[in-house]
C-alpha cells in the first residue's frame, strides 16, 4: 500500500506514505509579521516528490493549498487557513563553472535568501548584493521579483523550475516566462497560485563590480568603489538602521517589510500634487509618462509617522512603509491600520495604495 489512512472529521481519508500531514498548526510562528491563526492541515516538503504528492492530496480531497515559504510577504488571518498549507523546504545549491565571466547557480527553493546571498558574495559572485539582508526563502523571490537598492531578481534569474497544478508537469521556465516587472511577475499575477517554485537558477558574474546605484548606497561610499562584501555589509547596515532586517531583539522589525508598494502615477499627476500642496514630491522615473512615488512620502504627508501607534498596531519607529506588531496585535488590527492609511492617502493625493504582502484566509481570497 502507498498510502495510509489519516482520522479528519469522522472519516477515513487516503495519505499518500510520502508525505506526512500535520493537523490545526499555528501559523504565526512561520510568519515575520507573528500574526495568523491556524491551519487545518499542514505538510512540509523537503522535495519535488513530496511537492506533487501534496498537491494531488490537496486535489483528490478537494482541500484548498496555500504555499508557504519564509512567510515574510504574508498577512495571515486570525482564523486561519481552512485548507491545507504546504510548506516549501527543498534544500540545496550547485555552483556550476566559470563560463566567460559568468557563473550559473541554481539554488532550491527551500534555501533562506540571505545565507545564499551571503555565499554568494564570498565566492565573488555579482548580480545579489543589494538583495543582503531580505527576509524570506529562495521560491519567494520570483513571485513578487524581489528588489532593493537599484536591484531586482529579474536582473539574475536565468530559468525558474516550476510545478504546474494545472498540467501537472515539473517545467522550467525562462526569465521572459517569468513576466518580471516591478514586484510583479507571472506567479503573482496572471498565473496567481498556478506554479509552485521549485528551484531558481541565476547568472552571476564573477568578480563583477558591485551595483551602487541607489543614493544611500552612493552617499555611503562617495565616490569610492566598494569590493562586493563591503557593499553587503553596507546594505545590511543601511537595512538594519531601518529596522528592515529581521531581528529578534528589534520589535520594528516584526513586520511584513514594506506594506504598500511605490505607486506608479502619471507625470500629470505629480506636477498636479507638487501645485496644490506647494511641496517638493519625490520620485523615480519609470518612462517617459509615469513616475514612481515613493509610497513611504505619501503616508507620512498623509498624517502618519514613524512609530504612529493605534494600541498593539502601528508603524515602525524606523521606517513609516512597515507595518508592526508591537505586542500581541491580531490580523484585523493589521487590516484597519491599513484601511485607515489608504483612505487617508487617498483623500489627500486621490492616490491608491496597494498592499505588497498576500493575504492568506481572508473571506476574498
Ligand atoms: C523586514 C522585511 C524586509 C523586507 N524587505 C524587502 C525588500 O527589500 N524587497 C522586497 O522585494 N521584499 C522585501 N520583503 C518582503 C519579503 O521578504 C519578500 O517578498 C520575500 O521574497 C518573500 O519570501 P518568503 O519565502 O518569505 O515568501 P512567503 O511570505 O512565504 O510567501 C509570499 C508569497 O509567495 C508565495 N510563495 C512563496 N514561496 C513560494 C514557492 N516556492 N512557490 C510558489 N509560491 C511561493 C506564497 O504563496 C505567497 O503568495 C521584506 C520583508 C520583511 C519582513
Amino acid at each position: 500500500m502507498d498510502f495510509r489512512l489519516f482520522y479528519l472529521n469522522q472519516f477515513f481519508i487516503k495519505v499518500p506514505k510520502t508525505i506526512q500531514v500535520q493537523e490545526n498548526i499555528s501559523l504565526a510562528p512561520f510568519t515575520t509579521l507573528k500574526i495568523g491563526g491556524k491551519a487545518r492541515l499542514f505538510v512540509k516538503a523537503e522535495s519535488e516528490k513530496q511537492v506533487v504528492s501534496a498537491v494531488k492530496f490537496a486535489v483528490e480531497n478537494d482541500f484548498d493549498l496555500f504555499v508557504l515559504g519564509g512567510g515574510s510577504n504574508v498577512l495571515i488571518s486570525d482564523k486561519g487557513f481552512d485548507g491545507l498549507v504546504l510548506q516549501i523546504a527543498l534544500r540545496g545549491i550547485e555552483f556550476g563553472t566559470e563560463k566567460d565571466g559568468i557563473v550559473k547557480v541554481k539554488a532550491c527553493a527551500g534555501e533562506d535568501w540571505d545565507e545564499f546571498v551571503k555565499v554568494c558574495v564570498e565566492k565573488n559572485l555579482q548580480g545579489l548584493e543589494c538583495l543582503s539582508g531580505i527576509p524570506g526563502l529562495i521560491g519567494g523571490t520570483p513571485v513578487q521579483n524581489v528588489g532593493a537598492y537599484g536591484q531586482e531578481v529579474a536582473e539574475t534569474i536565468s530559468t525558474v523550475r516550476v510545478f504546474d497544478r494545472k498540467s501537472g508537469e515539473l517545467l522550467e521556465l525562462s526569465n521572459a516566462d517569468c513576466k518580471f516587472s516591478y514586484r510583479t511577475s507571472i506567479f503573482n499575477s496572471t498565473e496567481k497560485n498556478r506554479f509552485i517554485v521549485l528551484a531558481v537558477t541565476f547568472l552571476l558574474r564573477q568578480n563583477g563590480e558591485p551595483k551602487i546605484v541607489y543614493k544611500d548606497l552612493r552617499e555611503h561610499f562617495s565616490g569610492k568603489t566598494p569590493d562586493l562584501s563591503e557593499a553587503r555589509i553596507a546594505v545590511l547596515q543601511i537595512r538594519s538602521a531601518k529596522s528592515m532586517v529581521i531581528d529578534e531583539n528589534d520589535v520594528n522589525s516584526r513586520s511584513a517589510g514594506s506594506f504598500f508598494k511605490n505607486p506608479i502615477v502619471s507625470k500629470e499627476k505629480l506636477e498636479k500634487i507638487k501645485e496644490s500642496f506647494n511641496v517638493e514630491v519625490p520620485f523615480f522615473s519609470v518612462d517617459a509618462d509615469n513616475v514612481k512615488i515613493p509610497a513611504a512620502w505619501l503616508i507620512e504627508n498623509a498624517g502618519f509617522y514613524k512609530g504612529f501607534r493605534k494600541g498593539n498596531i502601528g508603524l515602525s519607529e524606523n521606517h513609516p512603509l512597515a507595518i508592526v506588531n508591537f505586542g500581541e496585535a491580531g490580523s484585523e488590527d493589521v487590516i484597519e491600520l491599513k484601511n485607515l492609511i489608504q483612505q487617508n492617502v487617498r483623500e489627500k493625493f486621490g492616490i491608491a495604495l496597494i498592499p505588497e504582502p498576500v493575504f492568506v484566509g481572508f473571506a476574498t481570497n
